[in-house]
């Protein structure tokens, strides 16, 4: 007789992410499992990020952890919008962009770059890896040119008075993702208002520069001087980073109604080849009042903003794990003080268990965990993240954690579990001084600005803190917390 088994290895996950594309939840099985291909549709650079474009790059970083916390290895391709465009959610038109950037006194050119370093340091502030490739538009105009001209040379394409447009009616399977009725495509339509469209949803591939006046990003082309589409940077960029089809396609909820069938019926189109299996799409953050968060309604909060309020922004971080990545929700400053506090207890649980606070009473015995333990949170730690990383799920597994080794006494042993978790909420924890291991210049000033404190002195408390900022720590006051960058001292 044959014996037929199955060996489970207990880290074996199969991973799930729901897919706009078939509107389920599907087992995620890679193209190639010795690399994962993503690409991201990345920030418009004319313009600071707000909390909610940040959640949404806080849900890709957690997807690119997720994977190579797995095991895997990820090439993850993200596009910077650098050039001006006259439509699409909320991008400023190119006359805009160069009226912006003369009002700040810099061309086109340089406001991008600013705004791009203020993005990337949002991406520092909140602990997001970096994208495998970065890669902007104007660096691709050669590939996106290329692609346009392999869509003509299939015969989708027509040319109006303003640029060359993609003919949506050849293309039956146009917008298959897209949840759009007809009076959203009218809508959609009268944004992006051009009488000479022969269909509502078809759109530029190439922009003619039809106001007589030489701009600061401009081209030249087979069908004359202009600027691409919006659409078409991500096509080529994924193209000449990720070929087709890869593996996964990110962006936000509203990508899914123009951009993204967009991008799909140019390089498929083009190639004559699926575009990517899975498009995961990240719900938004609205204001308070659940209003889209926009400069023009005045509810635009940055990072900053929240930084200002003496907000950790890696507290903003976990507040963000409080929802489901595909949820749309309203912002709320009493839940982001709420996960503020959260956070505060978490580095305090870490710090007074952390390996080598061997100066703490009682510290030998917080290390044995009852057989079996640990390995079972990792497990559900892990089926949580799997399930189409659900975050809310791994927040209630890290906190089970934390009180149960706190009644059975293995906190440090929770602790470095913790650590290893930690390299996919990226909360900081490895960043955090052992009690003990503070130097002694650090602890000194620390004890001076105590003193200053107690005395009420607060000037002086704010000289030392600064002075021990300058000396490459934060100090991160237990009441209120207050933010901290490189390393984290509890005091
Ligand atoms: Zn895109």
């Amino acid at each position: 007789m044959d014996f037929y088994f199955a060996i489970i290895h207990p880290m074996s996950n199969t991973l799930f992410f729901y897919n706009s594309l078939s509107r389920k939840k599907e087992t995620f099985i890679p193209i190639d499992p010795k690399e994962i291909r993503v690409y991201t549709c990345g920030p418009t650079v004319y313009n600071f990020a707000h909390i909610g474009n940040l959640r949404t790059y806080i849900f890709n970083d957690l997807l690119q952890r997720t994977l190579i916390f797995l095991g895997y290895n990820v090439k993850r391709v993200m596009n910077i919008t650098d050039v001006g465009h006259l439509s699409g959610d909320g991008d400023m038109g190119m006359d805009k962009v160069e009226k912006a950037a003369s009002e700040k006194g810099m061309n086109a050119w340089q406001l991008s770059d600013y705004y791009l370093e203020a993005f990337k340091k949002d991406m520092e502030r909140l602990n997001m890896l970096s994208p495998t490739i970065w890669e902007k538009a104007t660096a691709t105009i050669k590939e996106q040119i290329n692609l346009i001209s392999q869509i003509e040379q299939k015969g989708f394409t027509y040319k109006t008075s303003d640029g060359i447009y993609f003919d949506t009616s050849k293309f039956p399977e146009y917008g298959a993702m897209s949840s759009l009725t007809n009076d959203g495509i009218k809508e959609a339509a009268r944004v992006d208002f051009n009488a000479e469209r022969k269909n509502p949803r078809d759109f530029a591939l190439w922009k003619f520069n039809t106001t007589g006046k030489k701009r600061a990003m401009e081209w030249d082309s087979p069908w004359g001087i202009g600027f691409p589409g919006w659409h078409t940077e991500c096509s080529a960029i994924s193209l000449k980073h990720l070929g087709n089809p890869f593996d996964i396609h990110t962006g936000a909820i509203d990508h899914k109604e123009t951009h993204h069938p967009n991008e799909i019926a140019q390089t498929e189109v083009a190639t004559g080849k699926k575009m990517a299996n899975f498009w995961l799409h990240a719900g938004f953050l609205n204001a308070e009042s659940d209003q889209k968060m926009a400069k023009s309604k005045g509810n635009f909060l940055t990072l900053q903003s929240v930084i200002d309020r003496g907000i950790n922004p890696l507290a903003y971080r976990l507040y963000t794990y409080g929802m489901h990545w595909r949820q749309t929700a309203a912002f709320s400053w009493e839940a982001l003080g709420g996960a503020t506090r959260a956070f505060g207890r978490l580095q305090v649980f870490v710090q007074e268990n952390l390996p080598n606070s061997t100066n703490l009473p009682n510290y030998d015995d917080r290390g044995s965990a009852p057989a079996g333990a640990l390995p079972q949170f990792k497990e559900r730690f892990l089926q949580a993240l799997s399930d189409d990383l659900n975050m809310p799920q791994a927040m209630a597994v890290v906190w089970d954690l934390v009180n149960t080794s706190k009644k059975g006494n293995f906190q440090a042993e929770a602790v470095k579990l913790l650590l290893d978790f930690d390299r996919v909420l990226a909360l900081g924890f490895s960043q955090i001084i052992p009690i003990g291991q503070i130097p002694e210049n650090i602890s000194k000033l620390i004890a001076e600005r105590e003193q200053a404190r107690a005395s009420k002195n607060y000037a002086l408390a704010d000289k030392l803190r600064d002075q021990i900022q300058k000396l490459g720590h934060t100090v991160v006051d237990k009441q209120p917390i207050v933010w901290y960058n490189r390393q984290a001292l509890l005091v």
